[in-house]
């Protein structure tokens, strides 16, 4: 045994316990009161007995949690639950620094409802519009990585996630300050989210815009400066834009995904012929917000790049990733740190909203256009 973590969220809590070699497992939930068993084959080791402290008390799902040896070989690990839930265990092979996983994902047993969170989050709720006033402007800010993928690393040991998570809730403050705008975070804490589920929280809210938070990483330390991405349906527009995409992409592989029943949204998204003309938006989106990311921090790329990043792949919303620095340089990393930076790079994304809300004629088809 490696290491066991529990990563508590409304979502969902997971629960991750990481071996040498790959465990076998039974998991099983009893009633009255509701309880998940999982009957591991291994010893009580120190990594696992952990686990016993580990429940937060805020836990949305998790009760307590007790170990101990079953029978010989076999610990079993008994959780109580607040609720009924919904479980899923799956197990995951070595990768990037990991060894076997075996994951636990505890499901609230009705999913929660991303438009529902928006009203509970939003300090704006819609009002009824004046006859001249067009309808709020919903931005989903997407906090690149989270939970068990920590994104890029620098040197001073900064993780990706924590910089994106603390520029999105900036730049959330920042929009729902607006009049026309209000915004919504896909996550709001540190824990996993896999690419397309951050997707369909945008569509389920019916996102004007999303923006996706990130902090590159590269192998030559002295790369610098901000860039701004869009998807592309084809071929990436430069080699380091394709090797971008690959790596975010990669986010699902380390975050952990259950591929079972898994569904076919993002190829079905591909054949949708209103993709292009969202690629469109987003293209004048991305060029909008990398002109006042120019003002407050170096331009890694003068113009919007375009691959084949997953997060951006709604295709009634028009998307753009950022790439606010790259946390692998160290003055880079340095002022990512700084909160006083971190506004800075939210003013800006928020400056650049503000110009392309501004200036496009909201589509048709957009919940923007007027009522
Ligand atoms: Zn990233």
């Amino acid at each position: 045994m490696i290491a066991s973590r529990i990563w508590p969220a409304r979502d969902y809590t997971r629960l991750t316990i990481e071996s040498k070699a790959e465990l076998k497992y039974e998991m099983f939930a009893v009633k009255d009161p509701d309880r998940l068993v999982l009957d591991l084959e291994t010893d009580v080791t120190p990594a696992l007995a952990e686990l016993d402290g580990k429940v937060a008390a805020d836990d949305p799902y998790i009760k307590g949690l007790r170990l101990a040896r079953n029978r010989p070989g076999i610990v079993r690990v008994v959780l109580d639950l607040k609720a009924e839930v919904k479980p899923q265990a799956f197990t995951l092979s070595p990768v990037a620094e990991y060894g076997y996983r075996l994951v636990l994902d505890i499901h609230p047993l009705v999913a929660l409802d991303p438009l529902a969170q928006l009203i509970e989050q939003g300090t704006k709720p819609e009002t009824p519009a004046a006859p001249t006033v067009a309808r709020l402007a919903t931005i989903v800010i997407d906090a690149g990585h989270g939970g068990e993928d920590p994104g890029a690393i620098g040197r001073r040991g900064t993780r990706e996630k924590n910089v994106t998570l603390m520029i999105a809730k900036r730049l959330k403050a920042l929009i729902d300050a607006e009049p026309n705008m209000r915004a919504v975070l896909t996550r709001d804490g540190d824990y996993f989210l896999p690419l397309n589920t951050r997707v369909d929280k945008a569509r389920q809210v019916r996102a004007d815009l999303l923006v996706s938070i990130h902090a590159d990483s590269f192998k030559r330390s002295n790369a610098r400066g901000s860039s701004v991405f869009a998807l592309s349906e084809r071929r990436a527009t430069s080699e380091m834009a394709r090797l971008l995409a690959q790596r975010e992409n990669e986010a699902d592989l380390i975050g952990g995904v259950n591929l079972k029943g898994r569904d076919s949204y993002v190829t079905q998204t591909l054949l949708d012929l209103s993709q292009t003309a969202t690629i469109d938006y987003s293209l004048r989106l991305g060029s909008s917000v990398l002109q006042r990311l120019g003002s407050v921090a170096e331009l890694h790329k003068a113009r919007v790049e375009q691959a084949s990043f997953a997060v951006l792949k709604a295709h009634d919303v028009p998307s753009i990733l950022v790439e606010t620095a790259f946390i692998s340089n160290p003055q880079e990393e340095k002022r990512l740190n700084d909160r006083a930076y971190q506004d800075k790079l939210a003013r800006a994304i928020l400056d650049g909203i503000r110009d392309y809300v501004a200036r496009q004629p909201p589509r048709p088809a957009s919940p923007m256009a007027l009522r």
